[in-house]
Order: structure tokens, then sequence, then C-alpha cells
């Protein structure tokens, strides 16, 4: 097939930020896509836990040119109907009143600071500020974000940061204990940390999270970027935890592929972002509120978010069998189609090899960190398209283990 663009022009025209793979995909159905050699993938990947119903799936397409004939634009001097209806959803779904857009997930976790911030200023006086945040976390890459961020590579390097953040380990009681007190405005946390290596809160960490939040009149931030729309199984990760945030952040899966973010609220919270104090140009837009709104209604049906537990199963079963002829694997995490695969000590450092032999053998795959290997599938992923990724993942790890 002729292209008259290539990998190589990337390195000539984009800042050099990222370090894509060689292959060019040019279109995608279902859990398929093909590259500019009409190679075959898998996807396991889901666009980094976007495409929650795989690629150019029905419903999007059907709302997306509906809407594309109607309506594009308009601006927040006025609203529109598709961002009323979503909104409307979203707080049906959830412990919300309250919804704003935005249109990407650091945009989302930037609105939920500075409104945690202006919650603690407006209520309690100019020195709540500290936001407690833990190691390894992930939050998004402006810079309150990336600063709130658990990483701090992240963040060095660009001058002075936002200051009054504290970072301590996820999971760890007693330091959570040490650090929150009565100057803490916010903690923000994943309810299952994505790309700290796909680790899961304890329980008993995360109720003591919200009982020292309430103690101490701060609220809890969860960041739901990633674990949001139905990826776990339930339709956001804090219903199957059994603890509710006072403010929650989404996107990826949100749009499904179209960007879109959001942060959910009460009504309580909610008022000390008055007129004025925030905005954004496309946030809340009808194109992207019309897509969210029918991936919305699709995914949270019982089939689909019943249907996730039966492919994480599924997930499972296929990495038992892979490991028991590879041994490479020493743990597998995660929940629902959020899935990590801890590589072994010898083989510490090389979840991008597993990655980059994956996509030689026609399968799109993750990684979280430099030791796990993580899925963030299509939510209706069909077994057909399981069983052959798995095929594909078995001859990758064969060739490496082998080699
Ligand atoms: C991806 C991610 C973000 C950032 O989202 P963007 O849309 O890239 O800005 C924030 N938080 C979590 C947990 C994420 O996984």
């Amino acid at each position: 097939m002729f292209s008259e663009v290539t990998r190589q022009d990337f390195d000539k025209v984009m800042l050099p930020c990222y370090n894509p793979l060689p292959m060019i995909p040019v279109r995608g159905e279902g859990s398929r896509v093909w590259d500019q050699q009409d190679k075959e993938y898998i996807d396991f990947a889901g666009g980094i836990a976007v495409s929650c119903l795989g690629h150019c799936h029905p419903v999007m397409v059907k709302a997306l040119t509906e809407q594309a004939n109607k309506l594009w634009h308009l601006s927040n001097v006025m609203t529109n109907e598709p961002a009323l209806r979503l909104a409307k959803k979203l707080t049906e779904l959830s412990f919300a009143d309250k919804i704003f857009f935005a249109n990407s997930g650091a945009e989302a976790n930037e609105a939920a600071l500075k409104l945690a911030r202006r919650y603690a200023v407006d209520n309690y006086g100019s020195d709540k500020t500290q936001i407690i945040a833990f190691n390894q976390g992930f939050h998004g890459r402006t810079f309150f974000t990336v600063t709130v961020g658990g990483q701090a590579a992240y963040s060095d390097g660009f001058g002075p940061k936002p200051g009054n953040i504290e970072h301590i380990p996820y999971n760890d009681i007693e330091a959570f204990k040490a650090a929150i007190s009565d100057k803490t405005c916010a903690v923000m946390m994943e309810p299952l940390q994505g790309e700290g290596g796909i680790v899961p809160p304890t329980p008993e960490f995360a109720q003591t999270v919200r009982e020292l939040c309430d103690k101490h009149n701060a609220l809890l931030v969860f960041d739901e970027v990633q674990t949001g729309n139905g990826r776990t199984g339930d339709f956001y990760a804090y219903q199957g935890l059994g603890v509710t945030p006072d403010i929650l952040s989404t996107a990826k899966s949100l749009g499904g592929g179209f960007p879109i973010g959001a942060i959910l609220t009460t009504d309580k919270v909610a008022k000390h972002l008055k007129v004025g104090t925030h905005g954004s140009t496309y946030g809340g837009n009808p194109l992207a509120c019309a897509v969210a709104e029918a991936v919305v209604n699709h995914i949270s049906t019982p089939e689909v978010l019943d249907g996730v537990k039966l492919r994480e199963q599924l997930f499972r079963d296929h990495l038992a069998q892979i490991n028991a002829k590879y041994p490479i694997f020493k743990e597998v995490r995660g929940k629902g189609l959020l899935i990590g695969a801890e590589l072994v000590d010898e083989w510490q450092g090389r979840a991008r090899d597993v990655l980059v032999a994956a996509g030689d053998e026609g399968l799109m795959l993750l990684v979280a960190g430099a030791n796990v290997v993580r899925f963030a599938p299509s939510l209706v992923i069909s077994t057909q398209e399981i069983e052959q990724g798995f095929a594909r993942l078995e001859c990758a790890v064969a060739k490496l283990y082998n080699a």
C-alpha cells in the first residue's frame, strides 16, 4: 500500500517527547487494527484504557455522525442538549449531584484540585491548602497535576512547582495518619493505581483515608480517569471499593476515543466553583458529549458490566496457562479489564521487551512501569479476539523465553 508518511517523519516533524513503535495503524474495527502494510493486530491496549467499545463501534459512529450533522460547538456562553443529557446520566450513575466537563484527564484533575483548594480556603481559611497524594500515582501532565503525581521525575526541571503537596506510600496507613491534619485540604488518589503498576488499595487503607478525611474536613478526590466507565466491572471503581469520594474525575473511556473529561461532585462542594472561577472553551462541547452519552448509555448496562467480569476471568485463565509453560509472571493484579502481570525477578525491566515482541506477533499491549505488562482492552472484546490475542502472546513469550 502506498503511503506518503512514515515513522521516520515522526522524528523530523514531531517534538521528541514520545518514542512511538515502528508501525502506523490506519484503521480499526472492534478489537482489530491494521497498519500501513495491512498487517493485523489484536488490541489488548485499548489506546491506554480509552477504546472501551473497541474501534469504530456502531453506537459511537452513529452518535458522532448524527451530531456532526447537527451542531459541533457553541462555547459555554450557551449550554447544549448533549451536555445536559450526559450530565444527568452521570449523576444518576454515581454519588454526584453536579458535573463539570473538561477535555482530558489532566484537565479534569486540574479542575478537581482547584475546586478542592477553593472549597477549603472559602470554608476554613487560607492556610488549609495541603494536598496529600501517593508515590507512583499518576494524575496527568499539566504542571499542577504532574506535581501531585507521585513521580518527581515528571515534574522536575520545569522551574518552581505548585506548593504544599505531600507524597506518601500507597497503602501505608501509618504514613497517612502522620501526614493528614486540619491543614489538609484534599487527598488525591487512584482507587486502583494504573500507571504506577496496577496496584489495588487494601480495603482498610481506603476506609482509613475516607474516615480521616472526614475527621479533618479534607476532601477525598478519586482519580477514576483510568478506572472509570466500567473498566473494573463496576461503573466506577469506588462502587466496588465501598468508599465514596467527594470529587471524582473521569476521562479516557468516557468518550471511547473522543476527547472528553469530567469531574463529578456534590452540591455542597460544587457551589464553590462560582461563575468566573474556572472554565474551558471546549469543555462540554456538543460533539464530545453526544459521543460520550452514547458510550455511557451502552457501557452502564448490566450486560456490559457483567461481561467485564467474565472477560477478566478469561484473561486471568489465559495468563495462567502461558505462565504454566513459560513462568515469567510472578503476580497478576487488577480488577475487571485493567490487569497487570508483574514479571519475575529474572525478568526485571523487560516489560517493554514483551510489548515489542507481542507487536511483532500482531498483538498490541501496554506496560505499567518497567516490570508490569498491562492489559486494558475493549470492554466488549469478543472471545475469539481474546483467544487469538493470547495465542499471539504465547508465541511472543516463547520466542523471548527461548532466546
Ligand atoms: C491517563 C490518566 C490521567 C491523564 O489523562 P489525560 O487525558 O492524558 O490528561 C490522569 N489520571 C490517571 C489515573 C490516568 O490514568
